[in-house]
């Protein structure tokens, strides 16, 4: 059973809303939208396309701004901060997981890895022994000096996959992290994403369109009528 009590409340999410402005039009996307999530837990958000999952993400990674409403991860109100604060934030606690990777193409991999580190400058461990670490744990040991573009989808998502834990961030974001790959390569991804997080107690949120993602979370949730809701 998981425990939601006040202790261990990680991310909180409260009265969001986010309404795009384009033109004369209003879309109102999210709307006093609450959520609370305790350490530790795997949350899939599960909805169709449109429905307003990468927006949420966005919103908790800080990326974007609600219209109104606050986010809070762990002690820190992320609407309380400017910009600047918010990436620096972001760099330090969150790890965020793209649908295409992003990893940056005149990298090798090891490079690409090393970037989060360097970033968070003064953090901690020894950056080859951390980079070692993950390679060898998403079965990358021998692609440290490959270019991206010489991976697979499902090497270069279990690349992105190091780079978004390797500075050990407590709060995970993955969007739509298998929705590039074909389904046995995302079974293999997932397994290994679930593995890394659960063994090292982050707290996750992964938005998909992919039922199958639900069989590995603690609790599944969707956006209704610009409310968070439990999916049943
Ligand atoms: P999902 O990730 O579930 O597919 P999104 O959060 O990307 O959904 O989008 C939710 C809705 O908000 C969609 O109707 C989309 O067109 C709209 N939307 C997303 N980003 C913007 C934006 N920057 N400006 C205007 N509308 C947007
Ligand atoms: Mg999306």
């Amino acid at each position: 059973m998981i425990n939601h009590s006040e202790s261990t409340r990680f991310l909180t999410i409260a009265n969001l809303t986010k309404i795009y402005l384009e033109g004369n039009n209003r879309l109102t996307v999210l709307e006093d939208a609450s959520l609370e999530v305790p350490a530790g837990q795997f949350v899939v958000l599960l909805g169709r396309s449109g429905s307003g999952k990468s927006t949420l993400l966005h919103l908790i990674a800080g990326i974007d701004t609600p219209t109104s409403g606050s986010i809070q991860v762990n002690d820190q109100k992320l609407t309380e901060l400017s910009e600047k604060e918010r990436t620096l934030f972001r760099r330090k606690h969150i790890g965020f997981i793209f649908q295409f990777f992003n990893l940056i193409p005149t990298l090798t991999v090891g490079e690409n890895l090393a970037l989060p580190l360097e970033l968070n400058a003064g953090g901690a461990g020894d950056p080859s022994s951390a980079i070692g670490y993950f390679l060898e744990h998403l079965q990358l040991a021998d692609r440290m000096d490959s270019f991206p573009d010489r991976l697979s989808g499902g090497e270069q998502q279990r690349v992105a996959i190091a780079r978004a834990l390797i500075h050990r961030p407590a709060l995970v974001l993955a969007d739509e992290p298998t929705g590039n790959l074909d389904s046995v390569t995302s079974v293999l991804v997932i397994d290994l994403l679930e593995k890394l997080v659960r063994g090292a107690g982050h707290t996750l949120v992964v938005a998909t369109h992919n039922e199958n993602l639900t069989a590995h979370a603690d609790r599944v949730i969707a956006i209704h009528e610009g409310k968070i809701v439990e999916h049943s």
